[in-house]
């Protein structure tokens, strides 16, 4: 079976079931039985029933009739009531011989069936009269050869119990069908013959005659991820080299790391440099609606593949079947996907490290999975992939504007400088999203202001010109968004402005943009300055009007959020101390007492209002720079960061900047640039060595 099954695979990958439209692999085989054919004979059975077995006979009128009764021709005539007083005229067996009537006579083409009428009137009008016609006419002949007349309820064919039968079995059987082939998974294929199949795997499989285009020169950065997977792909092709040493081949490796990271990226890159078949599947495709699919479906993986090995087996999003299995039994657990964590866990058991298949698996959620499912002996390793820094950065753009028709002199660094924050999936989107800004003004080529506009795009969703906006709300959010300005450019280690803007956005009706510094770990005081000037817009709207509106939600709820993860999870806050309650946190108990949870709320309130109140003193003093610039916001509504340093003259992180210059002799900083620039060198030494 799994020979021909993996056949298959290799013209039909997205579905396991052999393609009907190949014609060569069709050639020379039976067709196989199928359900329709019950259908379709009934169907035939059913049409001959009502051709055939139906009516028959030629029309006649009154007169004929009575004719025919008086010569005693008629042997019974049956008067259909119901149906109009329609009467049928059946002859006798000596009258069916004559000439008059030789031609007319029909036999029912059902052997043992009862004979057809000969002739029929449409209607006998008065049945009592009818009668008293037909007595009157054979008064004259014997009474054996007198004819009778039954008044009969025949009805309409359709009513008749087969033929209700038959429907009903003809519904039921197209309903059967629909089922069956909902359950088989869709498109194509023979109807009810893809129920068969649901227990199969869904993997994809790439191999020598599927070709993958990504290879490892398409995934930029990563390059510690990169130097791993490419390892297990080299276990594949000379296990020798490593068991030879007495190593054992790790199974699996699980790629974990934000969305948008390059993992799926990385497994694509593995498929198309790795010599040997992949199976590509989604955690998702081992869910279905019955229960025991998802265990069947990886038995039917795993055999695949010990067929093929070795290859990789790749399984994105794992975290859709290998979540931490439910501990409380009070809460019921998800029995479906418990049992195909189950299975997987027992095939990955189940194969030996000599096997040669080696599985890969990507999840951003890794702090979520069965701590069965990450033991060494199950994915022994696992690859971090990060948010991409400068560096990175720069070869991921790289990478994604080869395609693109670019200025000449577009400065590749300065967009990746301007990227903080940005996985590789963004920036692509964000070299994509240039284009289409630069193809819209009729460009031959992409410039650096359309890289711009794509990220505020990104960043801040689509311009929205247009909304409805009175002057004095539009003059609020000017004074808001410069109350931000303002702020953290008094605060030494608030991120660096870039601009201010109060083009409504998205959801937003104006921005501070800030370019955020890009450091590993943040110091209280980094944190206090960031929610000061967080809290610099609605403290902008108390100072210039004093009242305040609604337009701070999301800066409280920023500033609320910092000043929680400051209290109860970096330990920054000197009342509650070096304690961490990070991930602690359920809805059922609460790790601390009530007066634990009465202190970390009142320094949260603590925190914010110093931080409020901070910055309303900041903004007090420079009142009058304040509304200078809110009314050249209102004006230009872009600001630069040059237009606020020509009112507030240089910003407080660049006086701390320069004044650190000048404290700290120029030898020192040169001799600290020497030294790294020598770790440097060795570290690149080292690499090329090995
Ligand atoms: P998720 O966890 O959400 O599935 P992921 O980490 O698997 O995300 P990918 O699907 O690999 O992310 O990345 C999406 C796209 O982003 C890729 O198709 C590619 O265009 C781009 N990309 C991401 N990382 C890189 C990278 N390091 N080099 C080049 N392109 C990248």
């Amino acid at each position: 079976m799994s020979q021909e099954y993996n056949k298959s695979d290799k013209t039909d990958n997205q579905n396991n079931t052999p393609n009907p439209f190949d014609n060569k692999k069709n050639k020379g085989k039976k067709p196989k039985f199928n359900s329709l054919w019950i259908y379709a004979i009934l169907a035939v059975v059913f049409i001959l029933i009502s051709v055939l077995g139906g009516s028959s006979g030629n029309k006649i009128d009154m007169k004929e009739l009575l004719k025919m009764v008086s010569k005693g021709e008629v042997e019974s005539i049956d008067v259909d009531i119901a149906n109009g007083g329609r009467a049928e005229v059946f002859l006798t067996k000596d009258a069916k011989k004559l000439k008059d009537h030789k031609n007319e006579v029909k036999e029912n083409p059902f052997p043992g069936g009862t004979a057809p009428y000969t002739y029929y009137l449409s209607s006998v009008g008065d049945y009592e009269y009818f009668n008293t016609q037909i007595e009157n006419a054979q008064s004259n002949i014997d009474v054996e050869k007198r004819a009778f007349v039954n008044p009969v309820n025949k009805g309409n064919i359709w009513d008749s119990p087969l033929v209700t039968l038959v429907i009903y079995i003809v519904i039921f059987g197209l309903i059967w069908m629909f089922i069956m082939r909902r359950m088989g998974g869709g498109a194509g294929g023979a109807g009810g013959s893809q129920i068969f199949s649901i227990g199969k795997s869904k993997a994809q499989l790439f191999d020598k005659d599927t070709k993958v285009n990504v290879t490892f020169k398409d995934v930029a950065g990563l390059e510690g991820a990169k130097e791993e997977v490419m390892e297990i792909v080299d276990f594949l092709k000379n296990p020798k080299k490593y068991t030879n040493l007495g190593g054992k081949i790790p199974k699996g490796a699980l790629l974990v790391g934000p969305p948008g990271t390059g993992k799926t990226l990385l497994a694509k890159a593995v498929a198309g440099e790795a010599d040997v078949p992949f199976f590509s599947l989604s955690g998702s495709d081992f869910v279905e609606m019955f229960v025991g699919v998802g265990a069947s479906r990886v038995r039917d993986l795993f055999k695949q593949a010990k067929e093929k090995a070795p290859c990789i087996i790749f399984i994105d999003e794992i975290d859709a079947i290998g979540r931490a299995r439910g501990k409380n039994a009070m809460q019921g657990g998800n029995d479906e996907r418990e049992n195909t964590l189950n299975q997987l866990l027992t095939e990955m058991d189940g194969f030996g490290t000599d096997t040669g298949v080696i599985m890969l698996a990507a999840t951003n959620r890794a702090d979520i999975l069965d701590s069965a499912l990450l033991r060494a002996g199950r994915f022994d390793r696992q690859i971090y992939a990060d948010m991409p820094d400068l560096n990175e950065r720069r070869e991921i753009f790289d990478v994604h504007l080869k395609p693109i028709k670019i200025v000449k002199d577009l400065d590749i660094d300065f967009l990746a400088r301007q990227t903080p924050g940005f996985s590789g999936a963004d920036i692509a989107n964000m070299c994509n999203e240039a284009a289409l800004i630069a193809a819209r003004h009729d460009k031959k080529v992409v410039e650096k202001q359309d890289f711009l506009d794509a990220v505020d795009r990104i960043v801040g969703g689509l311009e929205k010109k247009n909304k409805i906006i009175t002057p004095e709300e539009k003059y609020a959010i000017a004074v808001h968004e410069a109350g931000h300005a303002t702020v953290s450019w008094m605060c030494e280690f608030a991120h660096p402005l870039v601009k201010v803007t109060i083009v409504p956005r998205g959801r937003s009706l104006g921005a501070a943009w800030y370019l955020p510094n890009e450091r590993q770990i943040t110091r209280t005081e980094e944190m206090l300055d960031e929610m000061c000037a967080t809290l610099g817009g609605r403290a902008a709207e108390k100072v210039v009007f004093d009242k305040i509106s609604t337009g701070a939600l999301n800066d409280l709820e920023k500033v609320t959020k910092q000043a929680m993860a400051m209290v109860s999870i970096y330990g920054l806050n000197e009342a509650i101390g070096n304690i961490s309650y990070y991930n602690m946190d359920n809805s059922f108990s609460k790790p601390f007492s009530e007066k634990q949870a009465a202190l970390i709320d009142g320094e949260i309130k603590k925190l914010t209002d110093e931080q409020y109140a901070r910055a309303i003193s900041i903004l007090s003093e420079n009142k009058d720079k304040l509304l200078k610039l809110a009314d050249q916001l209102l004006d230009k509504e872009v600001i630069f960061k040059e237009d606020v340093e020509k009112i507030f003259g240089m910003s407080a992180s660049d006086v701390a900047a320069k004044k650190y210059k000048e404290e700290v002799p120029e030898v020192v900083i040169e001799a600290k640039s020497e030294v790294t620039e020598v770790l440097e060198e060795e570290d690149t030494k080292e690499k090329e060595s090995e």
